[in-house]
């Protein structure tokens, strides 16, 4: 009999955190998560959603307890390009909370091309959640067949290429210039990184109990899990019933609910009945944005563009933005946009400077944003990931019930807010290379 079996079934985590005595409000939580950046953490809440969980993702480490009957809580940090320091103390104030809130098992959820430095976040966080949870033991792996993400003998594939050939390698921020992750991994770590390979996985739960067990014996404290199909990460999930924390991007979550008796099912993805008038606003200038945008355009809906150097030179283009809306709101979805294609972003950015640029836009778009919510919208698209930031900042939205998938790693959310009294809000927020074309028109149908 392994270890992990010895233990008594979905042994409850240590608690930690004031909050404690309000666990009965949320009794039901199972799964806490701590995400390492916005979108992938709605990416991992998707998939848990998918999987029949009741799923709510909160904007950073909330300061009161869950008021929502949740099996999952997702904490979305922005934790993966910190200071090392800076990462694990928000984590470990993020664990604090959902262990206050009941939760069961822990998962540190990151991107599914493992991004990270030399230095970390990823193995410092992990270590660190090992050693706050008392855990010797844990799972490492970004796989996600079905989305183009396989490791195989520890080495991950985007796609057909190894992860170094991807164009990963030249990320400003996290270049990712070796696909061996156990290698990866270990330059990160303090503790001892292994490996569990493809002939393992391929057995299932008992040859991958036994193989965790040898590597314990050994002295290994996390391992890298190779997956080449989803059907891997399914025959995964069982052996991670009752393992404290688990590591992994968004694969994972797809064979977790089940270890708590958990079955798909349409009502984990219910939201309230939609209502109210819908527009999108997009900040994105990724090219399946670019897309979305032409694709509305020639749908022949209204769509106005934002000009950067308008607002630059101080134009009142909130104001102008707003008053062109209005009147057409009535009659169905408008798109309000600063998307452009890179050479007239790079036009942009060398007038008034990259940085300056991105958060003159966002300001821009999150005031479009809340100005059409104040008008009435109550289904809104928001476009871009640091755009849907700055928009959900000034929508006051600090936690969001996740519904259906409108597409791969992009749900329909509903979220409680002042800005939006009475029903909440609608809303989606799409990073840049998700969705179809037609995007920002299906969305809305999907809602119905
Ligand atoms: P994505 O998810 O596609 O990366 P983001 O919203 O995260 O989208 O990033 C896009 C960035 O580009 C934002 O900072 C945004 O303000 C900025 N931006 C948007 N439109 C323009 C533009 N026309 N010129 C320059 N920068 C822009």
């Amino acid at each position: 009999m392994s270890s992990a079996e010895r233990r008594p079934q979905q042994a409850q985590l240590p608690r930690g955190g004031r909050a404690a005595h309000n666990v009965a409000s949320v009794g039901a939580m199972k799964l806490g998560c701590i995400a390492d950046d916005f979108t992938g953490a709605t990416d991992l809440a998707n998939n848990l959603v998918r999987a029949g969980m009741r799923v709510v993702q909160a904007m950073g480490v909330p300061r009161q307890s869950l008021d929502a009957e949740a099996d999952a809580v997702v904490v979305a940090l922005k934790s993966r390009t910190l200071p090392v320091n800076e990462a694990v103390a928000q984590s470990l104030a993020a664990l604090k909370w959902l262990q206050a809130q009941g939760a069961q098992q822990i998962y540190f959820k990151y991107c599914s091309t493992f991004d990270s430095t030399a230095q970390g976040n990823i193995g410092p966080v992990t270590e660190a959640l090992m050693q706050a949870l008392g855990s010797d033991f844990t799972i490492a792996t970004p796989a996600f067949p079905d989305n183009q993400r396989t490791v195989f003998k520890g080495h991950l594939f985007v796609g057909d290429v190894l992860l170094n050939e991807s164009g990963m390698q030249n990320h400003p921020l996290t270049p990712m210039t070796d696909a061996n992750l156990v290698r990866v991994l270990q330059g990160q770590c303090r503790r001892q990184v292994g490996l569990i390979d493809y002939k393992v996985v391929a057995q299932g739960e008992a040859a991958i109990r036994t193989r965790i067990d040898q590597l314990r014996a050994q002295g290994v404290g996390l391992a890298i899990v190779d997956a080449i199909s989803n059907d891997d990460l399914l025959r995964l999930g069982p052996a991670l019933k009752n393992m404290l924390l688990v590591t992994a991007g968004s694969g994972v979550a797809i064979s977790l609910p089940a270890n708590f008796g958990i079955t798909p099912s349409s009502m984990a993805s219910a939201l309230p009945e939609a209502e109210g008038l819908q527009a999108v606003v997009s900040g994105s200038c990724s090219l399946a944005t670019n897309r979305q945008v032409l694709a509305f355009i020639k749908a022949g809906l209204p769509a106005r563009s934002v000009d950067p150097l308008q607002v630059a030179a101080g134009v009142d283009v909130v104001a102008q933005m707003l008053d062109w809306a209005k009147p057409l709101l009535g009659q169905g979805p408008v798109l309000i946009y600063s998307s452009a294609d890179s050479n007239a972003v790079k036009a942009v950015q060398a007038q008034l400077g990259v940085e300056e640029a991105g958060a003159l836009l966002e300001r821009t778009l999150a005031a479009i944003a809340r100005g059409l919510v104040d008008v009435g919208v109550r289904q809104l698209v928001l476009a871009g990931g640091e755009t849907s930031g700055a928009c959900v900042q000034a929508l006051n939205i600090t936690q969001m019930k996740i519904g259906p998938q409108i597409d791969p790693g992009v749900p329909w959310c509903h979220a409680q807010t002042d800005a939006a009294p009475q029903g909440g809000l609608h809303l989606t927020l799409k990073s840049g290379n998700f969705g179809t074309d037609d995007f920002f028109i299906k969305a809305f149908a999907r809602l119905v």
